[in-house]
């Protein structure tokens, strides 16, 4: 079985077609444009958007299909955009133009790996997965450092991602491996014209020997679907109920 995610050609599609945009106008922000780049800009929009699996060699049609939905496409192109932006002004320690030379220096300490945190923002009128929120991961109240610079926090939603948003927090150092500790996390989200939503969750970790280079899809926190209300229902509902 050969299983395919066709959102990699798509967005591959879109972030070469935008860096050509991007260089035909000299964009002054943009610092570089190497095979790194575009790498990193793809994973950045690949982490952020739902895939679309199919078995191989039945994809060619689908992921034209794809950029033919005005709304996916402009969702990729939004966040093609801020991807170049965002990869333009980091400077990664790896960077090199040459592919060859793209070696991840890490140290080889004991650490907490952390599950990739996911879940999904509804709508509480119609249950339909809402764009455009902004979803904040805080451990002990302070916001959560990313992974690397592909991954957000705080991130936004998107429609034609279905509302779903993923964090992958940055490994924790410590003394010893073997270690069992309990991270309290915190979700905040927030939209213009609803009701922000908090959601609590802990996790129990194990430290491992070293850090975890590789996403491992299996190792996936799911969070509970939140759902947002309207300020304005929700105040008829609380009136509603008193009266
Ligand atoms: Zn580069």
């Amino acid at each position: 079985m050969n299983i395919h995610n066709l959102m990699e050609e798509v967005v591959t599609h879109r972030i070469n077609s935008l860096y050509n945009q991007v260089k035909e106008v000299n964009a002054s922000w943009l610092t570089c444009d190497c095979e790194n780049c575009r790498a990193d800009a793809i994973s950045y929009i690949l982490n952020r958007v739902a895939p679309r699996y199919v078995v191989s060699g039945r994809g060619v049609t689908h992921a034209h299909e794809i950029l033919e939905n005005p709304q996916i496409k402009a969702d990729i192109d939004a966040l093609g955009l801020e991807a170049i932006r965002i990869i333009s002004s980091t400077k990664r320690p790896f960077h090199s133009s040459s592919r060859a030379e793209c070696v991840v220096e890490v140290p080889e300490n004991p650490v907490f790996n952390f599950p990739i945190i996911q879940g999904c923002i509804l709508e509480g009128n119609t249950f339909e997965p809402l764009a455009d929120a902004t979803v904040k991961l805080s451990l002990d109240g302070k916001e959560v450092p990313m992974a690397d610079v592909t991954w957000a926090n705080p991130i936004n939603t998107y429609n034609s991602t279905k509302g779903t948003y993923s964090f992958w927090p940055k490994a924790l150092q410590v003394e010893k491996p073997d270690q069992t500790r309990k991270f309290n996390f915190s979700i905040e989200v927030t939209h213009p014209g609803y009701d922000p939503v908090n959601y609590s969750f802990d996790t129990n970790l194990v430290s491992e020997n070293k850090i975890r280079k590789e996403l491992d899809t299996t190792l996936t926190l799911k969070i509970m679907d939140l759902v947002m209300f309207r300020e304005d229902i929700k105040n008829t509902m609380d009136r509603m109920i008193k009266e």
